[in-house]
């Protein structure tokens, strides 16, 4: 119980009754008066141990509003600021970014992309290109042989049904070759500004484990559908950066590192340790 560890040298005996701003002093442990379990706290005597808040965590599951409250709350405050890590300079080469990012990192995408973008700056270059000219220039990142073809086949779709301009709605995104309903959502959402939640691996796997979403939410589209329910359509893009960047650097895959999250409290897999 990383995070258990991480918190013991404080303790409920220390918190004025019912005073939720107690805890804004606390790293990560701000932003706590949406939830409603402290209004049940009135009374309580207190004491030593941080397995209180956690049986109260038990004894009163925060409700489903109360987490996106917090956790919104807490976002909006630390990272108000956030956008894809992927390098590009034109909607046209953040399509092509997104692609090569499937199953990819960032980093390793921005690796091949420079002189990618230098050598097909338009539609029209890379739709004139074979895929053997792309494979070279990809050939490091995850998939080669299936992006170069998938790249100059939406490069040539582009040219012929859409005058070379990247399309803005989901239903026409989703037509081009390669381009599923994640990558189109980014297009969405970080091209054209409209709201849009792109649920990629990591926004899927940690709104699993913070309880953003049912057990039942058990593919990208519910996923989506659900969080698309209770975050602003305004703030899609925003939460989709901030559950990816938790994901990518605190909740990994690998190992959920709880000591070190800020929203530890608020967190569904707590209430089932
Ligand atoms: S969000 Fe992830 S890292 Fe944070 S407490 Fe929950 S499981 Fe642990």
């Amino acid at each position: 119980m990383d995070r258990m560890k991480d918190s013991g040298s404080f303790g409920w005996g220390s918190i004025p009754h019912g005073c939720t701003e107690w805890f804004s002093g606390f790293p990560g442990y701000s932003g706590l008066s949406g939830y409603s379990g402290f209004s049940r706290l009135s009374g309580y005597s207190g004491a030593p141990g941080n397995t209180y808040f956690l049986v109260l965590l038990k004894l009163f599951p925060m409700k489903r509003e109360e987490r996106y409250t917090i956790i919104l709350d807490h976002f909006r405050k630390e990272m108000p600021n956030v956008t894809t890590e992927l390098d590009f300079d034109s909607e046209f080469h953040l399509l092509v970014a997104v692609m090569l990012s499937a199953q990819c990192t960032d980093k390793r995408v921005n690796m091949v992309t420079p002189e990618l973008f230098r050598q097909y700056p338009t539609p029209q270059s890379l739709a004139d290109a074979t895929e053997d000219d792309v494979f070279a220039l990809v050939k490091s990142v995850s998939y080669p042989n299936a992006k170069s073809r998938h790249l100059v086949e939406m490069a040539r779709q582009l040219v012929e049904r859409f005058d070379s301009v990247v399309p803005q709605t989901l239903d026409e995104l989703v037509t081009l070759s390669g381009v599923g309903r994640k990558t189109a959502n980014v297009m969405l959402s970080v091209a054209f500004g409209q709201g849009a939640m792109p649920v990629d691996t990591h926004v899927y796997r940690v709104s699993h484990r913070i309880g953003l979403v049912n057990d039942s939410d058990n593919t990208p589209l519910k996923v989506e559908q659900r969080l698309s329910r209770y975050i602003p359509k305004e703030e899609l893009g925003l939460a989709h950066h901030w559950l990816l960047l938790h994901g990518r650097y605190v909740c990994t895959a690998r190992k959920a590192h709880c000591y070190r999250c800020p929203i530890a409290h608020v967190c569904k897999s707590n209430e089932k340790r």
